[in-house]
Protein backbone atom coordinates (compact mmCIF):
# COMPACT_ATOMS: atom_id res chain seq x y z
CA UNK A 1 0.00 0.00 0.00
CA UNK A 2 1.10 3.56 -1.01
CA UNK A 3 0.48 6.47 0.93
CA UNK A 4 1.42 9.98 -0.21
CA UNK A 5 2.20 12.70 2.60
CA UNK A 6 2.29 16.52 1.33
CA UNK A 7 2.78 18.32 4.36
CA UNK A 8 4.97 21.50 4.76
CA UNK A 9 6.38 21.15 8.51
CA UNK A 10 9.38 18.61 8.14
CA UNK A 11 8.74 17.31 11.66
CA UNK A 12 4.90 16.49 11.09
CA UNK A 13 6.36 15.03 7.66
CA UNK A 14 8.69 12.86 9.27
CA UNK A 15 7.39 11.50 12.05
CA UNK A 16 3.88 10.85 9.74
CA UNK A 17 6.35 9.01 7.33
CA UNK A 18 8.33 7.23 9.80
CA UNK A 19 4.90 5.53 11.62
CA UNK A 20 3.32 4.88 8.88
CA UNK A 21 6.27 3.31 7.51
CA UNK A 22 6.93 1.02 10.82
CA UNK A 23 3.52 -0.19 10.06
CA UNK A 24 4.48 -1.34 6.58
CA UNK A 25 3.20 1.17 4.17
CA UNK A 26 5.28 2.67 1.75
CA UNK A 27 5.65 5.96 2.06
CA UNK A 28 6.55 9.03 -0.20
CA UNK A 29 6.58 12.77 0.35
CA UNK A 30 5.99 16.01 -0.63
CA UNK A 31 6.64 19.32 0.54
CA UNK A 32 4.73 21.57 -1.37
CA UNK A 33 1.84 21.92 -3.62
CA UNK A 34 3.44 21.92 -6.90
CA UNK A 35 5.43 19.06 -5.98
CA UNK A 36 2.46 17.46 -4.61
CA UNK A 37 0.41 18.05 -8.09
CA UNK A 38 3.93 16.32 -10.12
CA UNK A 39 3.67 13.54 -8.05
CA UNK A 40 -0.39 12.63 -8.73
CA UNK A 41 -0.49 13.51 -11.97
CA UNK A 42 2.57 10.51 -12.28
CA UNK A 43 2.18 8.05 -10.04
CA UNK A 44 -1.00 6.04 -8.83
CA UNK A 45 -1.47 6.11 -4.72
CA UNK A 46 -3.80 4.25 -2.44
CA UNK A 47 -4.04 6.96 -0.05
CA UNK A 48 -2.72 10.55 -0.02
CA UNK A 49 -2.49 12.44 3.25
CA UNK A 50 -2.29 16.40 2.67
CA UNK A 51 -1.96 19.40 4.94
CA UNK A 52 -4.22 22.34 3.55
CA UNK A 53 -2.60 24.98 4.49
CA UNK A 54 0.88 24.44 2.02
CA UNK A 55 3.49 27.55 1.27
CA UNK A 56 2.41 27.62 -2.27
CA UNK A 57 -1.01 26.46 -2.49
CA UNK A 58 -4.42 25.12 -1.03
CA UNK A 59 -4.57 21.32 -0.45
CA UNK A 60 -7.98 21.46 -1.03
CA UNK A 61 -7.03 22.13 -4.46
CA UNK A 62 -5.09 18.81 -4.55
CA UNK A 63 -8.06 17.38 -4.06
CA UNK A 64 -10.17 18.64 -6.46
CA UNK A 65 -7.53 17.51 -8.75
CA UNK A 66 -7.19 14.50 -7.93
CA UNK A 67 -11.33 13.79 -8.02
CA UNK A 68 -10.91 15.36 -11.29
CA UNK A 69 -9.13 12.43 -12.51
CA UNK A 70 -11.93 10.08 -11.12
CA UNK A 71 -8.79 8.36 -8.64
CA UNK A 72 -9.60 5.66 -6.54
CA UNK A 73 -7.07 7.08 -3.84
CA UNK A 74 -8.27 7.88 -0.50
CA UNK A 75 -7.88 11.50 0.85
CA UNK A 76 -7.15 12.33 4.31
CA UNK A 77 -7.20 16.14 4.92
CA UNK A 78 -4.87 17.67 7.33
CA UNK A 79 -6.54 21.32 8.60
CA UNK A 80 -5.27 23.72 11.04
CA UNK A 81 -6.97 23.96 14.23
CA UNK A 82 -10.70 25.68 14.66
CA UNK A 83 -10.74 25.55 10.78
CA UNK A 84 -14.16 24.11 10.66
CA UNK A 85 -14.84 25.99 6.87
CA UNK A 86 -11.79 24.04 5.52
CA UNK A 87 -13.09 20.84 6.93
CA UNK A 88 -16.38 21.24 5.50
CA UNK A 89 -14.91 22.16 2.16
CA UNK A 90 -12.57 19.39 1.73
CA UNK A 91 -15.37 17.07 2.97
CA UNK A 92 -17.78 18.69 0.03
CA UNK A 93 -15.09 17.61 -2.78
CA UNK A 94 -14.19 14.92 -2.02
CA UNK A 95 -11.71 13.92 0.58
CA UNK A 96 -12.60 10.97 2.34
CA UNK A 97 -11.50 12.10 5.94
CA UNK A 98 -9.98 14.67 8.19
CA UNK A 99 -7.58 15.15 11.04
CA UNK A 100 -7.30 18.27 12.92
CA UNK A 101 -3.67 19.56 13.84
CA UNK A 102 -2.11 18.11 16.29
CA UNK A 103 -3.20 14.65 15.84
CA UNK A 104 -2.15 11.48 17.69
CA UNK A 105 -0.07 9.44 14.73
CA UNK A 106 -1.62 6.33 15.86
CA UNK A 107 -5.15 8.53 14.69
CA UNK A 108 -3.59 8.76 11.76
CA UNK A 109 -2.76 5.20 11.43
CA UNK A 110 -6.36 3.99 11.98
CA UNK A 111 -8.02 6.44 9.88
CA UNK A 112 -5.50 5.58 6.34
CA UNK A 113 -6.54 1.95 7.63
CA UNK A 114 -10.17 2.75 7.58
CA UNK A 115 -9.63 4.49 4.36
CA UNK A 116 -7.59 1.41 2.46
CA UNK A 117 -10.28 -1.35 4.02
CA UNK A 118 -13.30 1.58 2.27
CA UNK A 119 -11.82 1.54 -0.68
CA UNK A 120 -9.73 -1.20 -1.15
CA UNK A 121 -11.78 -3.86 0.10
CA UNK A 122 -15.08 -2.36 0.16
CA UNK A 123 -15.23 -2.04 3.91
CA UNK A 124 -13.90 -5.71 4.91
CA UNK A 125 -11.46 -6.99 7.04
CA UNK A 126 -10.93 -9.93 5.38
CA UNK A 127 -10.06 -10.49 1.63
CA UNK A 128 -10.57 -13.92 0.28
CA UNK A 129 -9.50 -15.41 -2.95
CA UNK A 130 -10.68 -18.99 -2.84
CA UNK A 131 -8.43 -20.89 -0.22
CA UNK A 132 -6.02 -17.90 0.60
CA UNK A 133 -7.82 -15.16 3.20
CA UNK A 134 -5.70 -12.16 3.81
CA UNK A 135 -6.27 -9.89 7.14
CA UNK A 136 -5.10 -6.25 5.90
CA UNK A 137 -5.21 -4.87 9.89
CA UNK A 138 -2.87 -7.63 11.11
CA UNK A 139 -0.47 -8.01 8.06
CA UNK A 140 -1.86 -12.26 8.42
CA UNK A 141 -2.66 -14.82 5.51
CA UNK A 142 -3.77 -18.26 5.64
CA UNK A 143 -4.15 -20.83 2.88
CA UNK A 144 -6.70 -23.65 3.56
CA UNK A 145 -6.92 -22.07 7.44
CA UNK A 146 -3.02 -22.26 7.50
CA UNK A 147 -1.12 -19.68 8.73
CA UNK A 148 1.25 -18.39 5.77
CA UNK A 149 3.98 -16.58 7.15
CA UNK A 150 4.90 -13.75 4.45
CA UNK A 151 7.00 -10.65 4.85
CA UNK A 152 5.71 -6.96 4.27
CA UNK A 153 6.78 -7.13 0.95
CA UNK A 154 5.18 -10.41 -0.02
CA UNK A 155 2.17 -9.56 1.63
CA UNK A 156 1.68 -6.26 -0.38
CA UNK A 157 2.29 -8.18 -3.83
CA UNK A 158 -0.47 -11.39 -2.79
CA UNK A 159 -2.49 -7.95 -1.80
CA UNK A 160 -1.75 -6.17 -5.23
CA UNK A 161 -2.59 -9.64 -7.11
CA UNK A 162 -6.04 -10.16 -5.24
CA UNK A 163 -6.85 -6.59 -6.20
CA UNK A 164 -5.97 -6.78 -9.46
CA UNK A 165 -6.65 -10.77 -10.43
CA UNK A 166 -7.28 -11.86 -13.63
CA UNK A 167 -5.43 -8.37 -15.27
CA UNK A 168 -1.88 -8.34 -16.92
CA UNK A 169 0.57 -6.90 -14.01
CA UNK A 170 4.21 -5.47 -15.69
CA UNK A 171 6.83 -5.90 -13.79
CA UNK A 172 7.35 -2.22 -13.88
CA UNK A 173 3.87 -1.94 -12.08
CA UNK A 174 4.97 -4.42 -9.42
CA UNK A 175 8.20 -2.87 -9.10
CA UNK A 176 6.94 0.45 -8.62
CA UNK A 177 3.65 -0.49 -6.47
CA UNK A 178 6.46 -2.36 -3.41
CA UNK A 179 9.10 0.09 -3.71
CA UNK A 180 7.75 3.29 -4.89
CA UNK A 181 9.70 5.70 -6.85
CA UNK A 182 13.06 5.15 -5.30
CA UNK A 183 13.35 2.32 -7.57
CA UNK A 184 13.12 2.18 -11.23
CA UNK A 185 16.38 0.43 -12.18
CA UNK A 186 16.34 -3.16 -13.85
CA UNK A 187 18.25 -4.22 -10.94
CA UNK A 188 14.04 -4.15 -9.03
CA UNK A 189 12.91 -6.45 -11.57
CA UNK A 190 15.02 -9.07 -10.27
CA UNK A 191 13.98 -8.48 -6.60
CA UNK A 192 10.53 -8.54 -8.13
CA UNK A 193 11.11 -11.96 -9.62
CA UNK A 194 12.70 -13.00 -6.39
CA UNK A 195 9.32 -12.16 -3.84
CA UNK A 196 7.14 -13.53 -6.53
CA UNK A 197 8.66 -16.91 -6.26
CA UNK A 198 8.89 -16.77 -2.06
CA UNK A 199 5.58 -15.66 -2.09
CA UNK A 200 4.44 -18.62 -4.41
CA UNK A 201 6.72 -21.58 -2.63
CA UNK A 202 4.84 -20.56 0.53
CA UNK A 203 1.78 -19.95 -0.41
CA UNK A 204 1.97 -23.54 -2.52
CA UNK A 205 3.80 -24.92 0.72
CA UNK A 206 0.55 -24.46 2.95
CA UNK A 207 -1.59 -26.51 0.12
CA UNK A 208 -2.92 -23.23 -1.75
CA UNK A 209 -3.07 -23.99 -5.57
CA UNK A 210 -0.58 -21.82 -7.52
CA UNK A 211 -2.26 -18.86 -8.91
CA UNK A 212 0.15 -16.88 -10.54
CA UNK A 213 1.06 -17.44 -13.74
CA UNK A 214 4.17 -15.79 -15.95
CA UNK A 215 3.14 -13.78 -18.78
CA UNK A 216 6.41 -14.10 -21.05
CA UNK A 217 8.62 -10.36 -21.27
CA UNK A 218 5.38 -9.15 -19.82
CA UNK A 219 5.08 -9.79 -16.35
CA UNK A 220 2.64 -11.13 -14.41
CA UNK A 221 -1.64 -12.50 -14.25
CA UNK A 222 -3.24 -13.83 -10.78
CA UNK A 223 -6.02 -16.10 -12.15
CA UNK A 224 -9.03 -17.96 -11.17
CA UNK A 225 -7.35 -20.79 -12.59
CA UNK A 226 -4.84 -22.62 -11.44
CA UNK A 227 -1.58 -22.24 -13.28
CA UNK A 228 0.36 -25.36 -14.96
CA UNK A 229 3.35 -26.19 -13.07
CA1 LIG B 1 1.25 23.64 6.61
Amino acid sequence: MKILIIEDEEELLNSSKEYLMSEGYICEEATTFKEGIEKINLYEYDCIVADIGLPDGNGLDLVQELKSKLSETGVIIISAKNALEDKIAGLDIGADDYLTKPFHLSELNARVKSILRRRKFRGNKEIVFKEIRVFPDTFQTFANQRPVALTKKEFDLLIYFISNQNKIITKESIAEHLWGDYIDTADSYDFVYTHISNLRKKLVEQGSNDYIQTVYRVGYKFGGDEAPR
